[in-house]
């Protein structure tokens, strides 16, 4: 049995457009309505078809829906939020995919007290954004963590956790807190670091800018992959996520001046030890068939 069968997408960029098209592939029954602030958004995405139908306002697109999820930055889901919150059917199970939890989780369970809140985050994504960047697959073996509160609607939980299954996913639950700091270093971390480190070239003196392109296959290209994600997003996601990050951004600079140091005193059997160790943990993001083994990340030589 389907565990949803009129489904909502508000915001149909990269996320949202592909769990469209994910449902589409997986379950060609759920009548999909999809709703986008951004008229020519709207437009590409009636151009496209992945949904039945695509609304002008927020609130038509929610009315006789049983799910609806909300696939805009995090930044602009209360607003939304707000919008839908008199035509939400009270007997609806409202959803999100923002990349931070708690704050939103608190957002939204003030605005719908007494509506099922089942938040999610697929933990899946490409650097790209619009309904153009979306595909059927993107959540295929990837995890989903589900941030229900303590005492959300075990039914809710359950038929969220069936819908993304459903889309290929692997489920788990947490609290958002902890969602939050596994996220900060996982990934909010090394997108700042990869913010950085592109800044940082970009704006170096000494050497110029066509050098840093020039020569970037010695590993610079790799990070210009992150840094080229949504910028709205991810300022969305450091405003929101702060303390977790801020948290971690300490340990890092810890670790960072260490690095410093062992490199400072010539210390080379601490960069080797360093250095043995992150190189298994790549091995077991293979082995776990999170990344592919292909070398240079599939690249063709
Ligand atoms: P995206 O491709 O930029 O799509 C977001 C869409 O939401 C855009 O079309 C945007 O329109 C629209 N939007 C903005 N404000 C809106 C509003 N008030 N009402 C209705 N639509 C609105 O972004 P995305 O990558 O899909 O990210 C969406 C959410 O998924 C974010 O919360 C993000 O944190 C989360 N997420 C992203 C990834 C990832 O890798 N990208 C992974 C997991 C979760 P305009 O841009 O034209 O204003």
């Amino acid at each position: 049995m389907l565990p949803f069968a009129r489904v909502t997408i508000i915001g149909l960029g990269l996320i949202g457009s592909s769990i469209a098209r994910a449902v589409r592939a997986t379950m060609p029954t759920v009548r999909l309505t999809g709703h986008d602030a951004d008229a020519q958004v709207r437009a590409r995405a009636r151009d496209l078809g992945f949904c039945d139908d695509v609304t002008d306002q927020a609130g038509a697109a929610v009315v006789d829906a049983d799910l609806v999820i909300l696939c805009v930055p995090v930044g602009a889901m209360p607003a939304v939020a707000a919008e839908i919150a008199a035509d939400l059917p009270a007997d609806a199970v409202l959803s999100d995919v923002g990349s931070s939890k708690a704050g939103v989780a608190a957002v939204l369970a003030e605005i719908f007290p007494h509506h099922a809140v089942i938040p999610a985050h697929p933990v899946a994504g490409t650097e790209r954004s619009g309904p153009d960047a979306g595909f059927a697959t993107l959540f295929d073996k990837r995890w989903c963590i589900l941030t229900p509160a303590a005492d959300a609607d075990p039914v809710a939980v359950e038929r969220v956790k069936a819908f993304w299954t459903r889309l290929g996913a692997e489920i788990e639950v947490m609290e958002a807190k902890h969602h939050d700091l596994v996220l900060a270093i996982t990934s909010h971390l090394p997108h700042l670091i990869a913010f950085t480190i592109v800044g940082t070239a970009s704006d170096l003196e000494q050497v110029t800018q066509s050098e840093v392109i020039k020569y970037s296959a010695g590993g610079f290209r790799d990070f210009t992959r992150i840094a080229a994600s949504d910028p709205t997003m991810w300022r969305d996601v450091f405003l929101s996520n702060r303390e977790a990050v801020l948290e971690m951004l300490q340990r890092f600079s810890e670790d960072l001046s260490a690095l410093q140091r062992a490199i400072r005193w010539g210390d080379g059997d601490a960069l080797f030890d360093l250095f043995s160790r992150t190189r298994a943990v790549r091995r077991s993001i293979v082995e776990q068939g999170q990344d592919d083994a292909s070398e240079d990340f599939g690249r063709a030589h």
